[in-house]
């Protein structure tokens, strides 16, 4: 639901790869495209388009605490973050309208439905890409369903054929995990892990599932006083009714809110020259994903390393799509990973120390005031440190020999066929994913068409 492009000099490096058409300049348009921004359009903003941008439509007492405090940090408050660097703090811009969710569903696929060329097939899962091979040339010709982990719908309309043939070209949209596993599958890939796996070998491209990489949050719980924060609100039967209510009466309100509102931006060190480190602030503090909001007030500040040096992998382990890949973060495995998080979990702690906040008399409770040395807050960052769902680069665009996709996003070597997906990243955007991922899929959709029309 945060709605953030990362920085210039992101796409500025991709570009600087070799990719052309993938500088900030080229794609800050593809952004203003497919936005419909809440108070119009300007230099960095646009209108009409699907994705609807809205501003936050709940307050909270501490966050703007927070705001100040981080200030006096040197971190200055600041409007926005989407117009290309993103230093200082501000409330995060929403994938909203009215209060409510704008998911890409809702965005983008709802609203064409109707469309006679569309069929959409839920509850189906792709085992692997089929393929015709003529004089060297090795071309995508469809896609093979699961037979074992998903079901096949709609069995009327689609017979027992397990494939679905493409008259021009296979796109796979199957995100970061999903699209690599599906290339394996399909013998396309790095060759040792093809045939660990039991799949023959059809093209080797050693970069599929390689560059792995992700933006691990650390997690730091604050239990506060003299203030409301969610935990209180959602403790009782009132308060939920409460909040209820509000969001159906006035779309306000909690009910609105993803968990993090409040964003921050800055450099571990002068020396960088971009902010590498994100904070995302919540109102709330649990133990874990899925477990109860805790019984006291409490917030959770938590901050990732925008640019991790760690890469991992994805790795299939047989040739069943039911089989789940290997999955492999290597989260904290470079010297300036574990750098960059020490100073994180100590930036906080000087924000929480801030004067702003004194009114509230903070209380660390993760990791805790008596975890000091560098040892011990790395130890505490491998605990706290959870991902923040961002994973990136596992087929990675360019033309070096890791790349899988080329600047038009078709996969290297082989013929009608393209990634249009998160997994196109060469390097992780300095903030959240979902918004890049939607310009590349606007990108995706140029050359597809351009394609069609013999353009290129
Ligand atoms: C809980 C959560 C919260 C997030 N919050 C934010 C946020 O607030 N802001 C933000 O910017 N980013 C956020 N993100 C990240 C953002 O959602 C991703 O960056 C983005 O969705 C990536 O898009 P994608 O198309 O690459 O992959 P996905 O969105 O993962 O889409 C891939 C699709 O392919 C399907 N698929 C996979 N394998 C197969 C197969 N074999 N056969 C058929 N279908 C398959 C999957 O089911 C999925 O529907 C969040 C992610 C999560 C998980």
């Amino acid at each position: 639901m945060i709605y953030m492009r990362g920085q210039r000099a992101d796409y500025d490096h991709w570009a600087s790869l070799g990719n052309r058409g993938w500088g900030w300049d080229d794609v800050l348009p593809v952004f203003k495209r497919s936005e419909d921004y809440q108070h119009g359009a300007d230099e960095f903003h646009g209108t009409g388009g699907e994705l609807r941008v809205e501003e936050r439509r709940v307050n909270w007492e501490i966050l703007d605490a927070w705001r100040e405090a981080a200030a006096e940090c040197g971190i200055p408050k600041i409007d926005e973050f989407n117009r290309g660097d993103n230093f200082g703090n501000a409330y995060f811009q929403m994938n909203q309208r009215s209060g409510r969710r704008w998911s890409a569903t809702r965005a983008f696929l709802r609203p064409v439905l109707h469309r006679p060329n569309l069929t959409v097939m839920t509850n189906t899962e792709i085992a692997s890409i089929t393929f015709e091979q003529s004089d060297g040339t090795l071309r995508a010709t469809g896609v093979r369903m699961a037979e074992e982990g998903g079901q096949t719908p709609f069995p009327g309309e689609m017979g027992s054929d397990p494939i679905i043939s493409a008259r021009r070209e296979v796109v796979l949209a199957a995100g970061s995990i999903g699209s690599p596993s599906i290339l394996q599958r399909s013998g396309i890939g790095p060759g040792d892990a093809l045939i660990a796996a039991g799949v023959p070998v059809r093209r080797e491209l050693p970069g599929v599932g390689e560059n792995l990489h992700d933006h691990l949050q650390i997690r730091t719980v604050y239990g506060v006083s003299n203030t409301v924060t969610l935990n209180r609100r959602a403790r009782t039967l009132f308060g939920k009714v409460a909040m209820a209510l509000e969001y159906f009466l006035y779309h306000t309100g909690p009910m609105t809110m993803p968990p993090s509102q409040l964003g921050a931006f800055a450099k571990s060190d002068p020396e960088r020259q971009t902010p590498n480190m994100e904070w995302h602030v919540q109102p709330l503090s649990l133990d874990k994903f899925g477990d109860p909001l805790h019984r006291y007030d409490a917030i959770t500040p938590s901050v990732c390393n925008l640019k991790p040096t760690s890469r991992g992998s994805i790795r299939i382990r047989s040739p069943h799509a039911a089989d789940a890949p290997v999955i492999a973060l290597n989260y904290l495995s470079t010297d300036s990973d574990c750098d960059v998080a020490v100073s994180g979990l100590r930036k906080t702690r000087e924000i929480m120390a801030a004067s702003a906040l004194a009114r509230f008399a903070p209380q660390e409770l993760k990791p805790g005031p008596e975890i000091d040395t560098e040892d011990a807050l790395l130890d505490a960052a491998r605990n706290l440190g959870t991902t923040i769902f961002h994973p990136v680069g596992t087929c990675k665009m360019g033309s070096d020999s890791g790349a899988v996709v080329d600047d038009r996003l078709r996969v290297h070597g082989i013929d009608a066929l393209r990634v249009v997906d998160a997994s196109v990243m060469p390097e992780i955007t300095s903030g959240n994913t979902n918004a890049p991922t939607v310009m590349i899929a606007e990108k995706g959709a140029e050359f597809i068409l351009e394609s069609r029309r013999g353009e290129r």
